[in-house]
């Protein structure tokens, strides 16, 4: 489960900025993970509980903002919604597709005391 060790980074680094800004706690987190990005919702949120224990983040609330996949074709330059498992056009079947989201995996926002 490699959400394990990003969710402890995402915590590291939440915590240094609170630290940095003079925060005594972390009230809220809001993370994007981008649906082509291969990392499960679920098991951040599982893994953040255990791993905010005795951080600044120890009773925040974390907020997941999911992000659809979506790609332009090189060849039709038509837009599309894909998943991860897309690897071809559906309109004219070229393997020319441009991610254009759905790979993030960032901390949006976070609210602090
Ligand atoms: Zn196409």
């Amino acid at each position: 489960m490699h959400e394990l060790g990003i969710t402890q980074s995402i915590i590291e680094i939440a915590e240094r900025h609170a630290m940095e800004g003079g925060a005594r706690k972390v009230l809220s987190l809001t993370v994007e993970i981008g649906e082509l990005s291969g990392v499960v919702p679920e098991a951040v949120e599982f893994a953040f509980e255990a791993c905010s224990r005795g951080t600044l983040l120890e009773e925040s609330k974390l907020i997941i903002e999911s992000i659809p996949g979506r790609a332009r074709c090189g060849d039709c330059r038509r837009e599309t919604g894909i998943d991860r498992y897309s690897f071809a056009c559906p309109s004219c079947d070229a393997f020319a597709l441009e991610i254009l989201q759905g790979e993030e995996l960032r901390i949006k926002e976070m609210e602090v005391d």
